[in-house]
């Protein structure tokens, strides 16, 4: 007897292991454009018996610079658009550089998609390198975004004078820290649902370049996305709004664009890449803002490691929080089913929860 149910006990179980294990098969499946290449969807034999029942939809190719773009292009593409992320996940985008089976990935595209305003810093020549003969399209989707000029640090060493007119206007503060400037631009812009608007905008009206003939369902999808976002853009409005503290202490300088449509000050550990670390009396600095400012919490990201921001926390005494740049997913969020709006209205929360 009782040999027999440890027997079935043992079977359970590992009928159970093999189910679960073939979830996550199937989960890992679906999730497979942001890993895979493209032309393996349409080698997969399922693909091939569903087309033969149903009317067939040959989507078109469309490779994506990074996250977020992948992330419009296939909300506003469904089943229309078979989109393609370079950059897999886990992968911090600064910190990238494209391969050469990257441009031929892009080469076989109908369109590739990039963020620009000096984002990807290899793009011009990935360009040049594509295919002449492939016919794909390329566009840049921050075109139309009100650029933030880059400056080097606009932090803690103005903050410890206590110029109480200092965030007046950004144009000021290119003309003040001229000489730190390279002349290049914040390319941060999706953070900002407000920027996010703009991007889906451009990406539907390159769908439908690419691909006249299904204009009205890009035309649809694009009004689905827009309504969740001018959501997420009224939620951020609202909440940001009624919270006492504006102050938020981030890691690397990704949130100038939120910071400056809904009323924030950044303070960055790093500069506008997470490679540019910052020096000890900048450090210092930044200790005696959250001090004297009542900053409660450091925020950090997960594609970065939260060395410094721990550090500067326990120097100062304050916790830690998760604020998300949305530059990628992790692997662990990918699996998850998380989004560009699921962490958007995630950041929102803990936003709320530092500034109150
Ligand atoms: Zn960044």
């Amino acid at each position: 007897m009782r040999m027999n149910a440890r027997f079935s006990t043992t079977k359970l179980s590992a009928v159970a292991l093999l189910l679960t294990f073939m979830l996550l098969v199937t989960a890992c499946g679906s999730n497979s454009n942001a890993g895979s290449e493209p032309t393996d969807a349409a080698a997969s034999p399922g693909a091939t018996e569903a087309a033969a029942e149903q009317p067939a939809v040959e989507p078109i190719t469309v490779v994506t610079s990074f996250y977020p773009l992948y992330y419009i292009a296939s909300e506003i593409g469904g089943e229309h658009v078979a989109a393609f992320n370079l950059i897999p996940a886990g992968v911090e985008p600064h910190d990238w550089t494209p391969k050469s089976r990257d441009i031929d990935t892009a080469s076989k595209a109908k369109l590739f998609l990039y963020h620009g305003a000096g984002l990807e810093g290899w793009v011009d020549s990935f360009l040049q390198g594509l295919d002449k003969n492939s016919g794909v399209v390329t566009k840049e989707m921050s075109e139309g975004i009100s650029l933030i000029a880059a400056t080097e640090e606009e932090h803690a060493e103005e903050e410890a004078h206590e110029h109480d007119h200092e965030h007046e206007e950004d144009g000021e503060h290119a003309h003040e820290e001229e000489g730190h400037s390279h002349g290049d631009n914040d390319p941060h812009t999706w953070v900002s649902p407000k920027s996010a608007l703009k991007l889906a905008e451009n990406v539907k009206n390159s769908l439908i370049e690419t691909d006249a003939a299904n204009q009205a369902v890009y035309e649809q999808n694009y009004e689905t996305l827009k309504g969740k976002l001018e959501a997420l853009d009224q939620q951020y409005t609202e909440k940001l709004s009624q919270v006492t503290n504006k102050n938020i202490v981030v890691s690397h300088q990704a949130f100038g664009y939120l910071a400056r449509d809904y009323g924030l000050k950044q303070v960055s550990i790093m500069g506008l890449s997470p490679d540019a670390e910052p020096r000890a009396q900048d450090l210092l600095k930044i200790a005696k803002f959250v001090k004297e400012n009542q900053v409660n919490y450091i925020f950090f990201e997960e594609l970065v490691s939260d060395q410094l921001a721990r550090t500067l926390a326990a120097e100062a005494n304050v916790d830690t929080m998760v604020l998300n740049p949305l530059e990628g997913l992790t692997p662990e969020q990918e699996k998850a089913g998380d989004t560009y709006l699921t962490l958007m209205e995630r950041n929102l929360q803990n936003l709320v929860q530092a500034l109150q």
